[in-house]
């Protein structure tokens, strides 16, 4: 890899002034396990590294404070993947920690961070060939539209670039609507997390909206917006070609609330690994919304889910995959028992 500087501020203003405002020359390094395979392979250059292992207290914390019917939850970008599946705090979000706890295995998940884990760069392995110049370097083709493309995006349309977004724990933080918080040289701002993601066209962009000199400090959900004597309800459902060290070849997470009747309400649903961004399916949950869950229902989520899916030549098995994905988590979250795993 090529030589750089490498420095472990301990503070976030300590960090800021050490990012450049172009991509490229500087990197944040979370815990690594993304960034240090991409410059081993050339894939990524900098010059500068920053290390956010140094930094201290909220940025490292699961916090839970009440003020609503649930407790605000905020997660900060420095957390530990397995630390996230095992919270006791995170109880109440079964989407979000059955996520962390399937993500590759225990040596990644105990070094790679919430904020890593977000803001990772795609798998696509023409990206990720040192000797292809796709378009995210620079190219002028996306290799992946007519060539090996069995596990990039059905959701195709106005996308020059193929990719999946590979980040498993997008889609359930975006169901239970998720805030996240970023600081740069402007100071402080919030996006829902939905809008973090961007499908990126060129080698000046990220699959993230952050500026080369911003950094993710937490993701915030939870707190008001159910009602109270309200039941909270959510899951996320992954297919998997091998049960660990991959990626998932689908996913879908839901999430809602719900009275004593168990008809949902205030429905989110989203997809990841099908389009080059985390996807909020409004059809899948305009499918569900105040309607009993039944079979029938989630089947019906799982169709409209896919509404608009646009293949490539080797990957319409996913669209399949996909319908199967939401029914499975719809059924999940309504406590249903799942039928699908033997014995
Ligand atoms: C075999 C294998 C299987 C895997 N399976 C899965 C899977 O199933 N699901 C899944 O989601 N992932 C999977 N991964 C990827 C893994 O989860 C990521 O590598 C990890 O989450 C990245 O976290 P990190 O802290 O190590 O990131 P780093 O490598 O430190 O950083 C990744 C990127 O994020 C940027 N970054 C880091 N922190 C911040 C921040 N706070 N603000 C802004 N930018 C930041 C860095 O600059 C870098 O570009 C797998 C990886 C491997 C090797």
């Amino acid at each position: 890899m090529k030589n750089f500087t490498y420095h472990r501020p301990a503070t976030l203003q300590m960090a800021l002034p050490l990012l450049s405002d172009k991509w490229g020359p500087t990197e944040l390094l979370g815990g690594g396990t993304d960034l240090l395979d991409r410059t081993k392979d050339y894939v990524s250059q900098p010059d500068v590294v920053v290390s956010l292992t140094g930094l201290g207290g909220a940025f490292r914390e699961i916090q839970s404070a009440a003020g609503g019917p649930l407790p605000t939850i905020t997660i900060g970008a420095g957390v530990h993947l397995t630390d996230i599946a095992e919270s006791r705090l995170l109880a109440a979000y079964p989407a979000l920690t059955a996520a962390a706890g399937q993500v590759a295995g225990p040596q990644i998940r105990n070094m790679a961070t919430l904020g890593g884990n977000l803001c990772q760069r795609n798998r696509c392995w023409y990206f990720r060939d040192e000797h292809v110049n796709c378009l995210l370097k620079g190219g002028r083709k996306c290799f992946a539209q007519e060539g090996e493309n069995q596990y990039h995006a059905i959701f195709t349309q106005g996308h020059p670039c193929v990719i999946v977004n590979p980040s498993s724990l997008a889609p359930p933080l975006i169901a239970l609507g998720a805030v996240a918080k970023i600081v740069g040289p402007k100071g402080e701002r919030e996006l829902p997390l939905e809008k973090l993601y961007q499908a990126p066209v060129k080698d000046t962009q990220r699959e993230h909206v952050l500026a080369p000199n911003e950094i993710l400090v937490s993701v915030r959900f939870g707190g008001a917006g159910v009602p109270g004597g309200a039941m909270y309800r959510n899951a996320s459902y992954e297919v998997r070609q091998k049960e660990t060290s991959d990626w998932p070849l689908v996913q879908a997470a839901v999430a809602y609330h719900t009275d004593r009747t168990g008809v949902p309400k205030g429905v989110r649903v989203a997809l990841g690994h099908v389009a080059p961004t985390p996807l909020l399916s409004e059809s899948a949950a305009k499918a569900l919304e105040g309607k009993p869950i039944t079979e029938a229902t989630a089947t019906a989520a799982g169709e409209a889910a896919v509404e608009g899916a646009r293949p490539l030549s080797q990957n319409e098995y996913k669209v399949q995959q996909t319908k199967v994905a939401v029914k499975r988590a719809v059924l999940l979250a309504a406590g249903v028992k799942p039928y699908w795993f033997a014995g």
